[in-house]
């Protein structure tokens, strides 16, 4: 027969203990929906779209793991002054999510290489219908004013390359002062004795 450790009831003690503590903490629990939690500015509520900046590159179509990102496009002539032929660019008829796909990874928006997705932290879009989960152009446009400003920049940071670029070019000196000057040795004696050329 094993022999039981500890004191009779010291489990009873203990777990009593724990309950204690806990009836005194200060709780935690949100009372959604009566009161909005207090969400992150960058969590991942919903994707929003800026139409304007999307040049249909098809890479975040592309990237999407669960290939919830429909798009669709047509191309247009667009008469340049001087040129002589007219360019085309592609004009964007369909931008779809299928927020009953998505699994909020945040590739799309981080490989958008136009700035065209935001992530916007807005998630009270629940739907009675699966197919509502379907956000078309408009609609993803509309969640843009819900996107948050982006945070200040880190006072202790590394500047923007863009920025540091600027500030340097503006520090530099004009293009033959900044010239380095080329220092070269002074010609030693030639090895025969005479006058160095
Ligand atoms: S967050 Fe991920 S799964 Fe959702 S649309 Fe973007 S790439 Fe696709
Ligand atoms: S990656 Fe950006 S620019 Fe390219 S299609 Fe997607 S949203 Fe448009």
């Amino acid at each position: 027969m094993s022999e039981r450790s500890g004191i009779p009831g010291e489990g009873l003690v203990k777990g009593l203990a724990v309950t204690l503590k806990t009836m005194t903490r200060r709780s935690t629990t949100q009372q959604y929906p009566d009161v909005a939690p207090e969400l992150p500015p960058r969590s991942r509520g919903v994707i929003a779209l800026l139409a304007e900046n999307c040049t249909v590159c098809m890479l975040c179509a592309r990237e999407c793991p669960d290939w919830c990102i429909y798009i669709d496009s047509h191309k247009e002539e667009v008469a340049v002054p001087g040129a002589a032929r007219p360019r085309q660019r592609n004009v964007l008829d369909k931008f779809d999510i299928d927020f009953s796909l998505c699994m909020y990874c945040g590739i799309c928006v981080e490989v958008c290489p136009f700035d065209a997705l935001y992530w916007s932290p807005e998630f009270e879009y629940a739907e009675y219908d699966i197919k509502d989960l379907l956000h078309d152009k408009d609609h993803l446009g509309e969640w843009m004013a819900t996107v948050p400003p982006p945070p200040a920049h880190d006072r202790n940071g590394e500047p923007a390359k863009e920025e540091a670029t600027a500030a340097r070019k503006a520090a530099a000196p004009s293009s033959s002062a900044a010239r380095p000057t080329v220092v070269r040795p002074e010609p030693g004696p030639a090895p025969d004795g005479g006058t160095p050329a």
